[in-house]
């Protein structure tokens, strides 16, 4: 895949880009490694007061930065706004609360391991490798960067090829900041690349956000060479709606779950699963709302879905719906590409799915909904739990018996009660199954790239 800007609103391609050759990675490499002994030399308070300045820079850049994620990859333009400040948010939080995430913890009761005292504590690993998807260019590396530096890590980014001047953006950003040059730098390189990186001595550990196979593949470089590895993967989320739910609240909230960041989220709702009593009156009013939804120019303040990020991802789509289609599902709205200029695909509604069909099983990336009617609680966690995946979920029930037994039973990394999954710094995010392994945010993402060690006293 080529290195390059190519705007999904328009098709133009606005910028192509050399990738780095042998030299420039092996340069990169030793960087990254001599900047790592120089950041595990810091301290808490002198990395934190690095990452708040490339938070005060993020924030000041913020109509610039969002404008290039909307060109690169094509989300609505205030959507681009807010994942800027999430960054700088998402900065700040670690910047406060790395010392005490990583504080030492001491045995209470050191008499019963023979010990005067013992205690464990966290040291940074080194350089470590993270792959990243297109879909929230800034946002999906930051959410590894911040805590990776604040531990005293240092990071090479490997990103999607479609976002090269986000890539770059981020090549700059922690050095602006104060960092020591090489704590944070992108690899220009393709995806046949990363394994010969993964498999350099210097390089510790390896996270990768992205699809299935892309996971496969990394895990199974850094399995062979014992290194560790976070994987984000893909989801197919459920969104259960039960009897006692504010159907309204629902509907409206199951829509931005679906088409946020033109659908193109990991953590996007995609299967609908409604209780039979109110499957009727959900399916009405959240296909009225998705026929409603605004389709175009991401740039465009007025503009609530905008393009799918790639001709490819477009084309995918387009396979994934008329397989269901040829396959006797009913479509409620939408069910095809939209003509013209760029890749986009009207919001579309699915229902009556069956088993043979594709999109049952299979991840579906772009505002396309897939309905299910369940005929009580038991049939709806099946259905949500059919899948391969296990990101996240959401239910929606005032009954507060059902509520403890979805929390229990479903087979994801969270659920969310009458609500849509959403990322917070404050909240660990990761989840089993395909979806990956491994922990992003809050305390446990920053302990995953830092060797827990025992300390035992005489
Ligand atoms: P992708 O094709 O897997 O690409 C992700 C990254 O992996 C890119 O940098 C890509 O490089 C690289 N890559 C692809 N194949 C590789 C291989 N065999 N070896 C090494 N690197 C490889 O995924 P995408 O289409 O960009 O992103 C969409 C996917 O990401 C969806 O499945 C989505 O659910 C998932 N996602 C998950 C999370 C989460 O937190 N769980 C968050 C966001 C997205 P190139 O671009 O050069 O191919």
């Amino acid at each position: 895949m080529a290195i390059a800007t190519v705007n999904p609103a328009t098709g133009v391609t606005e910028q192509t880009f050399e990738a780095h050759d042998a030299a420039e990675i092996e340069r990169r490499i030793a960087l990254a490694q001599s900047a790592f002994v120089a950041l595990k030399a810091t301290t808490y308070a002198q990395r934190g007061d690095w990452m708040r300045a490339s938070a005060d820079l993020l924030e000041a850049d913020v109509a610039d930065a969002a404008r290039m994620l909307t060109v690169e990859m094509g989300k609505p333009i205030a959507q681009s706004e807010a994942e800027v400040l999430k960054c700088a948010k998402n900065m700040r939080f670690y910047a406060d609360n790395a010392e005490s995430f990583l504080a030492d913890d001491r045995l209470d009761n050191p008499g019963s391991v023979n010990a005067s005292s013992a205690w464990t504590r966290y040291d940074p690993l080194g350089v470590v490798l993270a792959v990243m998807p297109w879909n929230y260019p800034l946002w999906q590396v930051v959410r590894f960067a911040a805590p990776a530096l604040m531990a005293g890590n240092t990071g090479l980014l490997k990103h999607a090829s479609n976002v090269p001047q986000s890539a770059l953006y981020l090549d700059t950003l922690f050095e602006r900041g104060g960092f020591p040059a090489g704590s944070f730098m992108t690899l220009l390189i393709g995806s046949g690349a990363v394994a010969a990186v993964l498999e350099d001595r210097r390089v510790k550990a390896v996270t990768l956000t992205g699809s299935e196979p892309a996971g496969r593949s990394v895990a199974s470089t850094a399995g062979a060479q014992i290194k560790k590895a976070v994987l984000e993967l893909g989801g197919s989320d459920p969104f259960i709606v039960m009897p006692s739910a504010d159907l309204d609240a629902a509907s409206t909230t199951a829509v931005k779950a679906r088409i946020s960041n033109n659908g193109q989220s990991c953590i996007a709702a995609k299967r609908f699963i409604v209780h039979t009593d109110v499957y009727d009156e959900f399916a009405r009013l959240f296909t009225a709302k998705v026929s409603a939804l605004v389709v175009g120019d991401p740039l465009d303040r007025s503009t609530e879905v905008g393009p799918i990020a790639t001709v490819g991802g477009r084309d995918e789509l387009v396979e994934l719906v008329d397989d269901a289609i040829a396959k006797g599902a009913e479509v409620l709205t939408g069910g095809r590409a939209i003509d013209g200029a760029g890749y986009f695909y009207a919001p579309t509604v699915l229902a009556g799915l069956t088993d043979d069909m594709r999109i049952v099983m299979e991840e579906t990336f772009g505002p396309v909904a897939s309905l299910y009617r369940a005929t009580d609680r038991d049939d709806a966690l099946r259905i949500a739990n059919q899948t391969t995946f296990g990101l996240s979920s959401a239910v929606w029930t005032t009954d507060q018996e059902e509520e403890d037994w979805f929390i229990r039973s479903i087979d994801a990394g969270a659920v969310f009660i009458n609500g849509m999954t959403v990322s917070y710094p404050e909240l660990p995010f990761g989840g089993i199954k395909d979806s990956g392994y491994g922990r992003e945010l809050a305390a446990a993402g920053i302990r995953e790239f830092c060797n827990l060690k025992t300390v035992w006293k005489a």
